[in-house]
């Protein structure tokens, strides 16, 4: 429960913006795993000048801001201090030049890479089945073995702290495995340098690259994609898998019998229960080979 004077300064930092606004929000809905506490506010802003007013005023009364869409973090139990932003609102896509394509931070990477296939336009088919958005799909530089974010981006667009707009070119910002060297701030659009390329092409490319993940990834389970990110030379699945650790369970928290580096909630999982078969399994794993796994996914908000 929000205390008065948390109430207060959340209304403050909120007041005449135009996006909808919900206290003490429940995230489990928001996010692919079905887990999480509240948010002190969660935060759909009408569009980039909210997200700007609301990022503004927010600083000044000193209460944080975070986006999310969902897909690859646990969120805890004790939920979210401060706004969270969820940018459903910004969803435009557009063309701007044969090869550049403009989508706000709020797309779903499903709808941007099917305007790619729509208008004919390769260079984004990795992507097939990554559920996040475009926003999110940044920030974690997000990729699979036939490509990365990083790959494609021309530039990225901001709300910096203070409030402003800012562009940055991808070129001048460092990109590593699931992340980047991005300043702070909120990620509210991106340009992708796309290739012109036949539609049955890229379909057939996509098509096939989802049937796939199908038959690999326990994609009928709430999960959060990969948890782990992989060591060099190996996979965090195989590994995982020859520790014996497939189907091991913490309360509703399993690490999933399909695919190894997948935990799956399988109905009331708590932040805890998956926190502790997280630790479980790199211990397991350290034990065995040496190698401690790194997590892929965020961990955010309080226990
Ligand atoms: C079934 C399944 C399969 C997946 N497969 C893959 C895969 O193959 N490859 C892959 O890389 N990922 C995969 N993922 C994970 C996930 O979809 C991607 O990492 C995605 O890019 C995350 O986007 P999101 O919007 O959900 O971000 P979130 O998971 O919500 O956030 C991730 C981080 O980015 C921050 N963030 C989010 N949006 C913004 C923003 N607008 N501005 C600033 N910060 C922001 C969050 O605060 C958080 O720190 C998979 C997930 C699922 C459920």
């Amino acid at each position: 429960m929000l205390t008065v004077s948390t109430h207060l300064d959340l209304k403050t930092a909120l007041s005449g913006i135009r996006g909808e606004v919900t206290f003490d929000a429940s995230l489990a809905a928001l996010t692919s795993l079905g887990i999480g506490g509240p948010a002190d506010a969660l935060v759909s802003p009408a569009d980039v000048h909210d997200v700007c007013r609301i990022v503004r005023q927010a600083q000044m009364a000193r209460i944080p801001v975070m986006a999310l869409g969902g897909t690859n973090l646990l969120v805890q139990d004790g939920g979210i201090r401060g706004i969270v932003l969820s940018l459903g609102h910004l969803a435009a896509i557009e063309r701007e030049e044969t090869r550049l394509v403009f989508a706000e931070a709020g797309v779903r990477m499903p709808v941007l890479l099917g305007f790619a296939v729509h208008h004919g336009l390769s260079g984004l088919e990795w992507a097939a089945g990554i559920p996040g958005t475009v926003g999110g799909a940044v920030v974690m530089n997000a990729g699979t073995k036939l490509g990365v974010m990083q790959d494609c981006l021309d530039a990225i667009q901001m709300v910096d702290p203070e409030g402003r707009l800012v562009t940055y070119a991808a070129a001048d910002v460092a990109f590593a495995y699931r992340s980047v060297s991005l300043p702070e701030g909120v990620v509210v659009g991106a340009w992708l340098r796309l290739t012109p390329a036949s539609r049955e092409t890229i379909e057939s490319r996509t098509k096939s690259y989802l049937q796939y993940r199908k038959q690999s990834q326990p994609l009928s389970q709430p999960n959060a994609g990969s948890v782990f990110k992989n060591p060099q030379g190996t996979t965090a699945g195989r590994l995982i898998e020859e520790a014996g650790l497939k189907g091991h369970r913490v309360g509703d928290a399993e690490v999933s019998t399909k695919h190894a580096n997948f935990i799956v909630n399988l109905g009331q999982a708590r932040s805890t229960d998956v926190l502790r078969l997280i630790e479980t399994v790199q211990q397991a794993v350290f034990q065995r080979t040496g190698t401690m796994l790194e997590l892929e996914w965020k961990v955010v908000g309080e226990r």
